[in-house]
């Protein structure tokens, strides 16, 4: 954190401490450090002018436990952590169906490979398993939402919307509608879903894009894309609470 020392938090569009990803508003003339809990589970931070990084992480360390309680009463991805292991058999799942971990000999390539129905890390990364795991979601899952997005997009009138697949912390996904280019955020742990399931978090962030909040006319938007959604946002509520967000023992 030393190197953060006196850096204005308003240099930064978002704040991560530990899991929990910040949304940093404009500057204001506020006086205070403030954390909101929107609707959606999104985190904002509020700041004085004045305040360093530093001043920012110590807030939001002290008020941890405040947020996850918010989150937990807003139903967002907070059910107790899933943890794993990279010993061999793990399982992790990718696009609705679960994999087991193989871990080949030093002599093979390193990085995360899935072939022949199997993860495959190699015994001398385990230590990076984690970070490994979170960069393959990020790489492979960007190619296939890129064309999963397409037609959804085409649907809603905006062929150019951009993906972009990140950590996100507790929410699914995120959109922020602009003049020019259009993008939406994705979790990468998203990539864990089924199909179907994932097709719903990209059809709410493409609503995002012309109506910010849930008002009626939002979800009037999601129907018109997906009829179907709200058996998906119903299971999504369920499901989500298995998905690894990157824990390891
Ligand atoms: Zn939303």
């Amino acid at each position: 954190m030393t190197d953060s020392a006196g850096v204005p938090i308003h240099d930064l569009e978002t704040l991560v401490v530990g899991d929990l990803v910040l949304e940093i508003a404009p500057p204001s003339n506020r006086k205070t450090i403030e954390i909101i809990v929107e609707r959606d589970a999104s985190l904002v931070l509020k700041a004085p002018r004045a305040s360093t990084i530093e001043r920012a992480e110590k807030f939001v360390i002290a008020k941890r436990p405040w947020v996850y309680r918010k989150l937990a009463a807003k139903d967002a991805l907070t059910g107790p952590p899933i943890v794993k292991q990279f010993v061999e058999g793990e399982g992790f799942a990718y696009l609705g169906r679960s994999y087991r971990l193989t871990l080949t000999p030093s002599e093979e390539p390193t990085g995360v490979r899935l072939e022949r129905g199997r993860f495959r890390v190699n015994a001398s990364d385990v230590a990076d398993g984690a970070e490994l795991m979170r960069g393959w979601y990020t790489e492979v899952g960007s190619q296939w939402l890129r064309r999963r997005l397409r037609p959804w997009a085409r649907r809603l009138g905006e062929p150019e919307v951009t993906v972009e697949v990140r950590d996100l912390g507790y929410r699914w996904g995120s959109a922020r509608p602009s003049d020019g280019s259009q993008y939406i955020n994705v979790h990468w742990a998203t990539l864990q879903l089924p199909p179907s399931l994932i097709d719903y978090i990209l059809v709410h962030e493409l609503a995002h894009l012309r109506e910010a909040n849930h008002t009626p006319e939002f979800w009037s938007i999601v129907a018109r894309l997906m009829p179907s959604y709200q058996a998906h946002k119903t299971t999504l509520a369920t499901t989500g609470k298995s998905i690894w967000l990157g824990s390891v023992v």
